[in-house]
């Protein structure tokens, strides 16, 4: 089987199974779970292309099953959340998840944005798909390899969530080239009308802790006052 595999985890039955058959009729391969402990024990024996997570769960919060997929992968997470509160929001997302949507929720609205978070690339880019885009790029004191998601700074693996990693891949493929915050939440998240744009201003932060010798006076992620970013190779 080459389908796609979706893990969908939440405990609300009239939730979980609209969501399931709306992504199994749009041709996923979909796995329903329904508590958080459950899901821990399914993503240990293997790793779907993608989790569809609900943040309250019983035994084990959605926010820890993202923490501890987050130390251990790229799989893209879209999070679902009851909560309308915007911090919750802006958590999951620094959390490390691809993206969120609030319930209620339409199950194509949800479809529309598992195809978006997949086509981003992900995780569930098939062999062969990459092209020329599949080449790693290397600067001083740092490689970027695309189809391993894998970064190296300073000769140390780094750990990047994934939104970190398209941010700066998307950088560092146009080097000199001035990016807004609007156009990197559009390229990186592709729905800049949901999502406040300090988000990129969090994680451009994290990035540059993570890559760069110097945070305060960084290398690569430049700040181009009053217009965004750019890298400098
Ligand atoms: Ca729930």
């Amino acid at each position: 089987m080459n389908a796609t595999r979706i893990m969908v985890v939440e405990d609300e039955p009239s939730v979980s199974e609209v969501v399931s058959l709306y992504l199994g009729k749009a041709g996923y391969d979909v796995i329903s779970i329904r508590n958080g402990q459950a899901a821990l024990d399914e993503l240990e024996k293997e790793l779907p292309h993608l989790v569809v997570l609900d943040l309250m769960l019983p035994e084990v919060d959605g926010r820890e099953i993202l923490a501890w997929l987050r130390q251990r992968s790229a799989v893209p997470v879209i999070v679902l959340t009851a909560l309308r509160d915007e911090s919750d929001r802006i958590d999951g997302l620094e959390m490390g998840a691809d993206d969120y949507i609030t319930k209620p929720f339409s199950p194509q609205e949800l479809v529309s944005r598992v195809r978006a978070v997949l086509r981003r690339g992900g995780g569930a880019t098939a062999p062969g798909q990459e092209g020329d885009n599949s080449q790693s790029l290397v600067y001083e004191n740092l490689q970027i390899n695309p189809v391993m998601r894998l970064v190296i700074a300073q000769s140390r693996e780094i750990d990047l969530t994934a939104k970190e990693f398209d941010l700066l891949l998307l950088l560092a493929r146009n080097p000199k080239k001035v990016f807004t915050r609007s156009q990197l939440l559009e390229q990186v998240w592709g729905l800049s009308e949901y999502i406040d744009p300090g988000t990129v201003t969090v994680h451009m932060r994290r990035l540059r802790e993570k890559i760069e010798v110097d945070p305060s006076d960084p290398r690569h992620i430049e700040t181009v006052w009053g217009v965004g970013y750019r890298f400098e190779p």
